[in-house]
């Protein structure tokens, strides 16, 4: 185990040093090759990983109506857009399945769905995590639970190569991995939480950075959405409506488009 988690540190020290030298890593702007052609929507969880679970919902069901929902409007009012999903029925789907799925298809843009939860009912609102470790001691305890799953998958020590989602270490040598598309995935996250504020009256806890696994693996930009809390009753029961999930949705659209005609447009 030891050895080889070495091993990995070397081959991405040296994949990073490499791409560094040829200059493609650190860009940090956004780039004019982008189009938006193919988007994979990942509602996170699912089968036996309920995710985090309410009063009268869980999480996986609650992401997997949105991902569904964003997923029809992006077909009919986007259709030169190609959709994907990692699940579109209650099924588990390993994490790292997820975005293997977006590399494998050659996605322009991933976008993973959830729903938060904390011990305090008060606290409510959405918040959108790109790629990074910016305050990463304040949002550890949230990457962890959503990686967490790894653990319920057979195999995981071999499959994830010694990657231990409880540990703070294991996050360090993946730091370097998104950053060639932190400036795009930073304008979508920044596009959706406006769009909550200011279009569907959501309160936005903020645009974040957090190593979520999903998020670091994805080879095109990328957000997760934490749709609002479960541990709040009020935004539980709004996150379940009709109502509740077009505007969420809507939001979520509108701010892909803005987003697509914004890349396109350099
Ligand atoms: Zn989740």
């Amino acid at each position: 185990m030891e050895r080889r988690r070495a091993k990995n540190i070397l081959v991405i020290t040296l994949l990073t040093f490499s791409l560094f030298m040829t200059g493609f890593l650190p860009t940090g702007t956004k780039t004019s090759e982008f189009k938006l052609r193919r988007i994979v929507i990942d509602a996170g969880h699912g089968g036996k990983d309920p995710g985090t679970v309410g009063r009268i919902s869980k999480e996986k069901d609650v992401a997997l109506s949105l991902a569904l929902k964003l997923g029809q409007y992006i077909g009919e009012l986007l259709p030169e857009v190609e959709v994907i999903y990692t699940r579109k029925t209650d099924s588990f789907i390993p994490l790292k399945e997820r975005p293997n799925i977006a590399n494998r298809n050659r996605a322009d843009l991933f976008v993973s769905i959830h729903c938060n939860a904390t011990t305090t009912s008060g606290v409510y609102g959405t918040e959108t995590f790109v790629m990074g470790n910016k305050n990463f001691s304040a949002n550890f305890e949230i990457v962890k639970r959503e990686n967490a799953v790894i653990l319920l998958e057979d195999d995981y020590e071999e499959n994830y190569e010694g990657f231990d989602p409880k540990s703070p270490e294991s996050y360090m040598m993946f730091n370097l991995m998104q950053k060639a598309y932190f400036a795009n995935s930073l304008s979508l996250a920044e596009k959706i939480e406006n769009d909550f504020v200011t279009r569907v009256n959501r309160r936005s806890r903020g645009v974040k950075q957090a190593p979520f696994y999903v998020l670091w693996t994805t080879s095109m930009p990328s957000v997760l959405v934490e749709v609002g809390f479960l541990s709040n009753p009020t935004e539980e029961k709004y996150l379940n409506s009709k109502d509740g999930q077009t505007y969420i949705a809507s939001a979520m659209f509108r701010a892909i488009k803005a987003y697509k005609e914004e890349i396109e447009s350099l």
